[in-house]
């Protein structure tokens, strides 16, 4: 039996765990088994920290001997590699933080380690959460569990390539532009993307700084709520977490959907999307209908075309500031084999970035510079207050916006690496909401030839309850909950 507990969600592992079916300890070691045999073809983390996940389990057994266990609890977890661990090497997916171990913990960590979660190691993801495939990882590409010479998404590839894999029972990933979602989307498994604000940052490398937020990845809708609650709430050391004390979003699963007002916006329904996929949505929207849900297919969101653009000028230009800091000096990887300061930072960081990272800084730097501030990074910050506008209208009138998350089902590895603009398309979908600060899940709708297809429901602000309880009484009508890829 034990050799199956990788399986579980992790609500039933829970449930299992308290019934004293199992322990933590066997729980953690059947996963620890899984990622035996199964890490060599879908290489989902950069660094596994078997020992201490041990250790961890141990203390889990011991909270439950002690009453004391919560949902989390001995329960099997990957961590994105750019959530800092403290003693735990963290790197981003990059040479120049190959060697870095933090000294000190992320927040979302520290609550994670609270509810006495057992960390099974680091996930990978693309080179500082840039990219939609994983392939941006110093480390190698992570394989994707439905189809080994497929990309498992990104940039939290690795994390949702782990749930789907079963290396785990759920991950922190990371969302700047759809990294949560359109990597839970190619996996066939749930990504929460959640309000900007809700998650503290601390401790999470920085990317886009006004974009980025953590969030969970899990194989049903119940388990993204619980780790959603796990990590949501105040942190005064992230001075844009929110101060409001957060609902228990467990609250909103098991509900009646009727009467829910659903708009689905026509730009998403243009070219570029796999017919597969364009099937798949439409049963999705027929389903909710069933559940009661009014759709209205006249919703119109126009700025919507300009998003990609808007994100690809906001991120990189606060990603070249962000970055700044990998000089060599302080801490990453330090080249100091030239003659002078300026030539040892340039070497630094021509070995330590990734070509994608460089891309990005070019881009970045370009676009702030002098003369040019106004033209790239101000207008792209009105597009995005137009953005944000028509959302808000919206929802005035729906409770939640549904679309897909995805243009295409997992494409091959290698297929767009020379194209940094089709790579860019991938996240047509996602951009928008993360533009607006909007929360939006990624939930299994089905496969297309054989892959899976990802439906997504964005809310309001501070809407994630009900986002969860759209995606739970849709997750529950398709049938589709904790498919485990078959490796
Ligand atoms: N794929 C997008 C990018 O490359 C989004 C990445 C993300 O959400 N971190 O920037």
């Amino acid at each position: 039996m034990s050799g199956e507990l990788w399986k579980l969600t992790a609500h039933e592992a829970h449930e299992r765990m308290r019934g004293r079916e199992f322990s933590a300890t066997e729980l953690t070691q059947a996963v620890l088994a899984r990622v035996e045999d199964v890490e060599p073809s879908v290489r989902a983390y950069v660094t596994v920290t078997a020992s201490l996940a041990l250790e961890q389990a141990r203390e889990a057994d011991a909270k439950f001997a002690a009453g004391t266990a919560t949902p989390l609890t001995g329960i099997p977890v990957a961590v994105k590699d750019l959530i800092v661990t403290k003693g735990v090497r963290t790197t981003a997916g990059s040479r120049i933080l190959e060697n870095f171990v933090p000294p000190y913990d992320s927040h979302v960590y520290e609550q994670l380690r609270r509810a006495g979660a057992v960390m099974i190691g680091k996930a990978n993801m693309d080179e500082f959460a840039m990219g939609s495939s994983t392939e941006h990882s110093a480390f190698g590409p992570t394989h994707n569990p439905w189809g080994l010479d497929l990309v498992p998404g990104g940039s939290s590839g690795g994390s949702a390539a782990a749930v789907a894999a079963g290396e785990c029972l759920g991950a922190l990933g990371s969302d700047t532009g759809g990294s949560i979602r359109q990597p839970a989307a190619l996996c066939g498994v749930v990504g929460l993307d959640p309000t900007y604000g809700r998650v503290s940052r601390f401790g999470i490398i920085a990317f886009g700084s006004s974009l980025d937020q953590v969030g969970p990845i899990g194989r049903d809708v119940e388990d993204v709520a619980t780790m959603l609650d796990c990590i949501a709430g105040h942190d005064p050391r992230d001075s844009t977490s929110n101060p409001e004390p957060h609902p228990d979003f467990r609250n909103y699963l098991g509900r009646d959907i009727r009467g829910t007002r659903i708009g689905v916006p026509k730009e998403y329904f243009v070219e570029g999307m796999e017919p597969g996929v364009r099937a798949r949505i439409e049963e999705a929207l027929a389903l909710l209908e069933g559940l009661g849900c009014s759709i209205d297919r006249e919703l119109s969101l126009p700025s919507t075309e300009h998003a990609l653009a808007v994100y690809y000028i906001i991120a990189p230009c606060e990603a070249s500031a962000n970055l700044a800091r990998y000089d060599g000096v302080k801490y990453g990887y330090s080249d100091r084999s030239g003659p002078t300061m300026w030539q040892n930072m340039e070497q630094t960081r021509a070995f330590g970035f990734g070509p994608e990272v460089k891309r990005r800084i070019m881009l970045g730097t370009y676009a702030l510079s002098a003369g040019y501030y106004d033209a790239f990074y101000l207008k792209a910050q009105k597009v995005r207050t137009l953005i944000n506008r028509e959302f808000e209208a919206a929802f005035q009138k729906y409770d939640v916006l549904v679309t897909p998350t995805s243009p295409t089902v997992a494409f091959p590895i290698g297929a767009k690496l020379d194209d940094p603009l089709a790579m860019y398309l991938n996240d047509v979908y996602t951009i928008p909401a993360s533009v607006a600060g909007l929360p939006s899940v990624s939930v299994p709708c089905g496969l297309s030839e054989g892959l899976p297809v990802g439906l997504q429901i964005i809310g309001n602000f501070w809407g994630e309850g009900r986002i969860l309880g759209v995606a739970d009484a849709f997750e529950k009508a398709v049938g589709w909950a904790n498919r485990v890829a078959g490796l």
